[in-house]
């Protein structure tokens, strides 16, 4: 080891981009939210859930409890609780295309997620093909077993936290590193999300895309974040293109709500 600082891994570098995507995966890579609708559907259902999600965007209480709140309401096995969402969760209708192309040129995609990654897995897995969804770098929170259960039995789960942070997973951490690159190293970020647990990111990015009508854009108002609401992944493939091809600023494109 030299007298230098420990070198940080930064996985999206890999392949030299000028561009990042990092985005959300629930209600943003998908029509639905998986934990909403687990919660919605086997667990305390749509009132509580609403008033947890209220109470972290005004600041009174952390996501991290909310959450564990809600998930802890759910009793239903976890295998099940996989099938169910299979069943129910659909892609947004343009993040194929999306994804195909950020492929072919060279924009890596990073899914940063408030969610559990074996669900996140099984959800890309079963919407874009196993080779897809193996392609993806994901960072999320885990599942384990209650003591004396299996995950795949009645009560038998509970969610891990990816960190320490009042947001269960801080995700400013993962994108951190790349913000603080020297100039000419640093590729463009972008970020895409639709809610609560995207607030840990919102400030960290170039450009920000919020999903309209949710809860992200209120915040980015409130606290003066750049950024773009989106329809559906179209509208980022649009912008994200143009910004890539050089026809657009990612200043330019920060037009706040539509
Ligand atoms: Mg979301």
């Amino acid at each position: 080891m030299g007298s230098t600082a420990l070198p940080i891994a930064l996985p999206a570098l890999k392949t030299n981009p000028k561009f990042i995507f990092f985005t959300d995966f629930d209600g943003t890579i998908t029509q639905q939210d998986s934990n909403d609708f687990m919660t919605d559907n086997l667990g305390y259902g749509p009132e509580l859930r609403k008033q947890g999600n209220e109470d972290v965007l005004f600041g009174r209480r952390d996501f991290r409890d909310a959450f564990r709140d809600m998930l802890d309401s759910i009793d239903t096995p976890f295998d099940r609780c996989i099938d169910l969402l299979r069943r129910n969760i659909t892609l947004d209708p343009g993040f194929k295309d999306f994804f195909e192309w950020a492929r072919e040129n060279n924009v890596p995609i990073v899914v940063l997620s408030g969610g559990m990654e074996p669900i996140i897995r099984a959800l890309l897995a079963h919407m874009l093909g196993q080779e897809a969804a193996d392609s993806l770098q994901i960072v999320s929170n885990q599942v384990t077993s209650r003591e004396g259960k299996s995950i795949n039995e009645a009560g038998g789960w509970q969610i891990v936290y990816h960190d320490e942070s009042g947001f269960g997973h801080d995700k400013s951490l993962e994108i951190r590193p790349y913000a603080r690159l020297p100039a000419e190293e640093r590729p463009v970020l972008f970020y895409a999300g639709d809610g609560v647990s995207d607030l840990s990111a919102a400030k960290e990015t170039d450009l920000l895309f919020a999903k309209a009508g949710r809860d992200l854009v209120t915040y980015c108002e409130k606290e003066n974040v750049p950024f773009q609401t989106f329809e559906d992944f179209s509208d980022i493939h649009a912008t994200v293109k143009d910004i890539v091809e050089g026809k657009l600023t990612h200043t330019a494109a920060a037009t706040g709500r539509k």
